[in-house]
């Protein structure tokens, strides 16, 4: 049936997450260099040639435009039913979907994908309202929800929960403490440049199982599955003055990024080749990516202009990331 058909032709639908500013970056100075617009566009500012009077007239900022954008006030729920909440009624109906976070170190990916026991984020928020839809099921039960929650770091997985099998989750309640000590598992080395820098991509996999009765009344198992993916930092690894085993980790990152970003291309392109094995972050999101999967992208970035550079590169990326 046309249901069934692969959904490859569609593009990537891209967000980009506008943060509030923070303290240290309040007292330092900074100053606001984005603006989001009616909820879909972006205006980056540059500040760096305001006083050059020749200069100002074509430096003064750039428009994007995409599939949503959300202002610093935007709220955890408002993200999760702009970006999420059709993909998780699409892995209720037996399909795949992901949710990939970009940006550099401290623009908001983790607080998107996360979140905090007051405002829990995209991933927890997924998990109750798979939860209350399965609840709310008209047929009788059996679904099965199992998890698992991976980190990449320099090309090796490892299991932040339940090393060696999949997590079976019978209730919703205290999912973010669980997901909170995974979390805490994570590769989070201090560099000089910025000490909180992760430079790990963090996996969430929600499976659903399920039996339904087929149009014909058979029974037929359904599994869907949601991937949400917390991205490592995209900033440059040689911006922060790293040597040796630093920039090793550096290159798999972008490894992983790269790898990421070809695979999809090639899906789009409608290649028969796909470059999964290219790096273990697309090995492990092989079945996530193509076939019947949808995919978002929610770009996040910092209002300050003491990361003009980062948000302009990020900015730059989601931009492309539309047309593949
Ligand atoms: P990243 O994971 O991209 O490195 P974080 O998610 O850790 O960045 O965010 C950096 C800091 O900014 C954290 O202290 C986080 O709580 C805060 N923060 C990020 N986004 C928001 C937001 N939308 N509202 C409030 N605080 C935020
Ligand atoms: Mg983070």
């Amino acid at each position: 049936t046309v249901s069934e058909k692969p959904d490859i032709g569609s593009r990537i639908l891209v967000f980009v997450r506008l943060r509030p500013m923070g303290k240290k970056e309040r007292e330092a100075g900074s100053r606001y260099c984005v603006q989001t617009v009616n909820r879909r566009d972006v205006y980056l500012t540059d500040f760096a040639n305001e006083h050059d009077y020749l200069r100002l007239k074509r430096l003064r900022g750039r428009h994007f435009s995409f599939d949503g954008s959300f202002p610093d006030s935007a709220t955890q729920q408002e993200v999760y039913s702009t970006t999420t909440v059709k993909l998780v009624e699409a892995v209720l109906q037996g399909r795949n979907g992901s949710v990939f976070c970009y940006g550099a170190t401290g623009a908001g990916k983790t607080y998107t994908m996360l979140g905090t026991v007051e405002s829990p984020g995209v991933m927890v928020l997924a998990i109750k309202d798979i939860f209350n839809k399965v609840r709310q099921r008209s047929f009788d039960g059996n679904h099965l929800i199992h998890l698992s929650y991976l980190e990449v770091y320099n090309e090796t997985v490892k299991d932040l929960l339940s090393p060696g099998r999949p997590l079976v989750l019978r209730e919703d309640k205290q999912v973010i403490a669980l997901l909170q000590k995974g979390n805490q598992n994570r590769m989070t080395e201090p560099t000089r440049a910025n000490e909180t820098s992760s430079r790990s991509h963090a996996i969430l996999q929600v499976v659903v199982e399920y039996r339904v009765k087929d149009a014909s009344n058979n029974i037929v198992n359904r599994v869907g599955k949601l991937s949400l993916i917390d991205l490592a930092g995209s900033e440059r690894a040689l911006a922060t003055d790293q040597r040796n085993l630093r920039s090793l980790e550096g290159a798999n990152i972008n490894r992983s990024l790269l790898a990421l970003s070809n695979c999809i291309n090639a899906l789009v392109e409608g290649k028969k080749h796909i470059p999964y094995r290219n790096s273990k972050l697309t090995q492990l999101l092989k079945d996530s990516l193509g076939g019947a999967c949808n995919t978002i992208m929610i770009a996040n970035i910092s209002p300050s202009n003491l990361s003009f550079g980062e948000t302009q590169n990020t900015l730059h990326w989601a931009d492309r990331a539309k047309e593949i």
